[in-house]
């Protein structure tokens, strides 16, 4: 059990934790940090934190463990705010989408990355923003991945792990390099090629009758296109990489699909979409 938790950043991953741990009986005090003390305020009348504190250096002087859940492009000016402010033995560990950004944060902070350090990745979350959006069993049955670096305290990580596990995700790890390799594939680029789909509708003459008659499908496909704009915004500078990669690799393979469009190939057309078809039914029968 965690005597104190300190959440910076009380929002959908923030205040999903925080409560999702309250609800396991897995924490006794929990303080928010954030920059919006109406935020804040309404956090504690969900009940989401105890109380609040908008300086860091304040916020996490007493925690145990610090759980960072704000925007990628935060993190460096958290990091720095928490500097020489933990108590001795703390753990901190993060929410952040891509983790090769938040370990140079780190390293630029700190010299190299504290052993007490996590960097972890709940795989869940809506497209909804804020504490309003967080509830308690956001993790349950979804996938946390913790990225451990060599020199990262194995009683800290065992003790994030548990703790995740106690919000009923379950825990893996892989490395930094690996994680962003993959969620480029499986998360970002989805989410860019929706941000780009709706934007690009918008500028059709036709846009206004594009939305009218828009049905499920594309409901369905532009769901996470409601996403926060800034979380998005650092998620693609933090990942270039490897999105740039993916995103190459996808035009590569619909200028096929478009040839083959084209060129009235009946064949490939129906091979390829059997294909997608039954590697999309397995995943939606494992999930
Ligand atoms: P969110 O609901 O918008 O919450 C972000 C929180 O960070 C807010 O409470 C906000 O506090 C605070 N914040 C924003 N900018 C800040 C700044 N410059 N300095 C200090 N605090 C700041 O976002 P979220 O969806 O929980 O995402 C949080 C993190 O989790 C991000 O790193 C994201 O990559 C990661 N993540 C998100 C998802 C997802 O699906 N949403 C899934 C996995 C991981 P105020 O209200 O006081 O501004």
């Amino acid at each position: 059990m965690i005597g104190h938790l300190c959440v910076i950043g009380v929002g959908l991953i923030g205040g999903s934790f925080a409560r999702a741990l309250r609800d396991a009986g897995q924490v006794e005090t929990v303080t928010g940090c954030g920059r919006n003390e109406e935020h804040l305020q309404r956090a504690v009348e969900l009940g989401v934190i105890d109380r609040y504190d908008c300086q860091i250096e304040k916020a996490v002087a007493e925690a145990d463990l610090i759980f960072i859940s704000v925007p990628l492009g935060a993190m460096r000016a958290v990091f720095e705010a928490m500097r020489g402010h933990l108590k001795a033995g703390a753990i901190v560990t993060d929410a952040g989408s891509v983790k090769a950004s938040v370990v140079r944060d780190l390293e630029q902070v700190f010299a190299s990355v504290p052993d007490f350090f996590v960097p972890g990745h709940p795989i869940a979350g809506t497209e909804n923003s804020g504490v309003d959006a967080s509830f308690s069993t956001l993790y349950q049955n979804r996938k946390v991945i913790l990225t451990p670096l060599e020199t990262t305290n194995t009683d800290a990580l065992a003790t994030v792990s548990r703790l995740w596990q106690a919000t009923g995700a379950h825990v893996t790890q892989m490395t930094v390099v690996h994680h962003d390799a993959v969620l480029a594939a499986t998360s970002h680029l989805p989410h860019v090629l929706a941000f780009a789909l709706v934007e690009s509708l918008t500028r059709l003459p036709e846009s206004d009758d594009v939305f009218q008659y828009a049905a499920g499908g594309f409901r369905d496909f532009t769901r996470i296109a409601s996403s926060d704009p800034v979380m998005w915004r650092d998620i693609c500078l933090a990942n270039k990489q490897a999105i740039v990669a993916m995103i190459d690799q996808y035009a590569l393979d619909l200028g096929t699909l478009k040839s083959a469009i084209e060129d009235e190939d009946s064949e490939q057309l129906q091979a390829l979409f059997l294909k997608a078809k039954q590697t999309r039914d397995a995943f939606i029968k494992q999930v």
